[in-house]
């Protein structure tokens, strides 16, 4: 049955059909067993697991309710066939009310050695440039204590530094902008690359001075957006030891993170990494699936050329959102349309590679 499962799954892997096919073969699956359970109708929100393991490396959880939050990700392992959940710290700003990092739930994480991780510095690190980009002081005593800070967070055991923003757009925390080679991104990267760490780096794409997208409100964002690719490559470039995780491919609001900026970037810096998310609820532009649902022949091309590249960061939410579509299941849908040899790297692989020995020990190896 199982078997069976997967090979539909494989080759309908995405579409509507592929849905439909599994639910009604997993619940053909079910007609020998108990009456309460051959009678639960087929549903279109059926989960979809992953053909083969996955560590889901860019999450996010509910602050308020921190246990609750493992338990929900904890919960959602089985159901993915996800190997790990890696928790992301929402990049924020010293006058949001509210701003939090790590430290409110690294407890309960630690509860779950090789099956959840969390990175930090969203709430205090990127804070911290936000607050030294718009003071215009980087000097000595503000690099000392942001490396204090980094190194803090790292004893107390966080996998990396993220989620840190460059170019966010207003949304559950404030619109925030900075150069990603101001001296603390420079910094930062030397700390990374001495601690073998990864930086998450959530950057929309702004290759030139242009306007705000004529689909997002100012305010509270910008009402115009500066250049950064510029800036990104000068930050790549400055430690090629420090690995860079630039978030969110697959899911762009300014309409020029291409294929093609994609690739020219990856070619031009081996440091480089990308995080695949496509949320269902909000495209973007430059999404990566066709109308069919399967995936666009230049982003397959894409994930094939740099197959050594790219992770899974569909940046869900948990608890997951009982009024959103779920982030997760449309990337994995993505993820299932790989070649298995690929799907094999960007897995599991990939994140063993980036992180070390805080994941690589802990990961099932995919059968494909
Ligand atoms: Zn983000
Ligand atoms: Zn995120």
């Amino acid at each position: 049955m199982k078997r069976l499962l997967v090979r539909l799954a494989e080759y309908l892997a995405f579409s509507g059909i592929a849905v439909i096919a599994l639910v009604a073969v997993a619940h053909i699956s079910l007609a020998g067993k108990t009456s309460s359970q051959s009678a639960k109708k087929p549903s279109a929100i059926e989960p979809v697991p992953a053909l083969t393991p996955f560590v889901e490396e860019h999450a996010h959880f509910d602050e308020k309710q921190p246990a609750a939050a493992v338990r929900a990700a904890m919960a959602a392992l089985g159901r993915e066939n996800a190997d790990m959940i890696v928790f992301q710290i929402s990049p924020d700003t010293f006058d949001h009310p509210g701003r939090y990092d790590s430290e409110i739930i690294l407890s309960e994480v630690k509860k779950h050695p090789g099956k959840l991780a969390i990175t930090g510095g969203g709430g205090s690190l990127n804070a911290m440039i936000m607050q030294s980009a718009a003071t215009g002081d980087a000097g000595p005593e503000v690099q000392k204590k942001f490396k204090a800070r980094s190194e803090e967070l790292l004893r107390e055991g966080v996998i990396g530094f993220g989620e840190m923003t460059a170019e966010h757009f207003d949304g559950l925390t404030p619109y925030q902008a900075v150069p990603p080679d101001h001296p603390l991104y420079l910094l930062l990267a030397d700390l990374a690359a001495e601690h073998g760490v990864p930086i998450d780096l959530h950057m929309e794409a702004v290759p030139q001075d242009m306007p705000l997208p004529p689909d997002l409100k100012s305010p509270p964002n910008a009402p115009r957006l500066h250049a950064n690719i510029a800036a990104f490559e000068r930050f790549l470039a400055h430690n090629p030891r420090a690995k860079i995780i630039w978030a969110h491919l697959g899911s762009d609001f300014t309409g020029f993170r291409t294929v093609d900026l994609d690739r020219r970037l990856l070619q031009a810096h081996a440091n480089l990494y990308m995080e695949i998310k496509t949320d269902p609820d909000a495209h973007g532009r430059n999404y990566p699936f066709a109308t069919d649902g399967k995936i666009k022949p230049e982003w397959l091309k894409l994930f094939t050329d740099f197959p050594d590249r790219f992770v899974i960061g569909s940046d869900q939410h948990y608890p997951q959102p009982k009024d959103a579509d779920k982030r997760w299941q449309e990337t994995i849908l993505l993820f299932n349309q790989l070649p298995a040899d690929v799907r094999k790297k960007i897995g599991t692989e990939n994140v063993a590679r980036i992180y070390g020995n805080s994941v690589a020990p802990f990961l099932r190896a995919a059968k494909n």
